[in-house]
């Protein structure tokens, strides 16, 4: 067998698992990405319904403390009620009075709306804190088998690589050359003859370059796509 063609064949090997490696590879990144973006997005609406649950906290005190002044005046003006001499005064009080009651009963409406609005935060706090700690652990188990995937495709890669530089040491520029310009273009620049064709184009080969190819002493392209055709040893062609 010639010597180039068995390379060539080891060199179309090791770039198929190339081939195949890049193609895994490149999903990983994006799936850690994408895992992190959830986790991103939980996060954020947590903190946004726990900022809005503060700002309601804030408006319940104030809202509270507005209240218990108002109280105050109306028990001071009450009080005062006694004390008047005129009904033009007197009245005058009572308007004030009934003013400040009916700014409470506003005020005490909305103090119910916001303590049930509390209530409501305070449980979707409670359990999309439960939900972001069992997402953010899953992934966080899913970033380290990624990782760990990524690690072990790494090294395989490297391997190969290195034994692809070893190879190329072997085969003449010439060959290399065109073994490249077919692999870019066709992604399999090394194919064997199956039942009389050639495996990447399927085109039918005639007898005579059957007979050559089987020798496996001559470099030769399938006159359809190019491909360098060959035997390989045990391979029913
Ligand atoms: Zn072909």
């Amino acid at each position: 067998m010639n010597n180039m063609l068995k390379f060539l064949i080891d060199l179309q090997e090791i770039d198929r698992q190339l081939f195949e490696i890049d193609e895994k590879k490149g999903s990983l990144p994006q799936q850690v990405e994408k895992l992190e973006l959830q986790a991103e997005s939980v996060k954020t609406e947590l903190e946004t319904t726990q900022l809005t649950l503060e700002d309601n906290q804030k408006e319940l005190l104030s809202i509270k403390g507005t209240l218990m002044d108002s109280e105050g005046k109306v028990k001071e003006k009450q009080d005062k009620l006694y004390l008047v001499n005129t009904n033009r005064e007197y009245d005058a009080l009572t308007n004030e009075i009934e003013t400040i009651k009916s700014e409470m009963a506003i005020g005490e409406g909305r103090q119910l709306f916001l303590e049930l609005e509390i209530g409501k935060l305070e449980e979707t706090i409670a359990t999309s804190k439960e939900q972001s700690t069992t997402f953010i652990e899953q992934l966080d188990a899913n970033r380290d088998e990624l990782k760990e995937k990524s690690d072990l495709t790494d090294a395989r890669q490297e391997e190969l690589e290195s034994q692809r530089a070893e190879l190329i040491k072997n085969i003449g520029q010439r060959y290399l050359r065109k073994y490249d310009r077919i692999l870019k273009a066709r992604r399999r620049a090394v194919v064997p003859i199956l039942r009389g064709s050639c495996s990447g184009c399927h085109k039918q080969l005639n007898p005579q370059t059957i007979y050559e190819i089987q020798q496996m002493d001559a470099f030769i392209e399938c006159e359809n796509c190019g491909r360098i055709l060959v035997v390989i040893p045990g391979d029913d062609n």
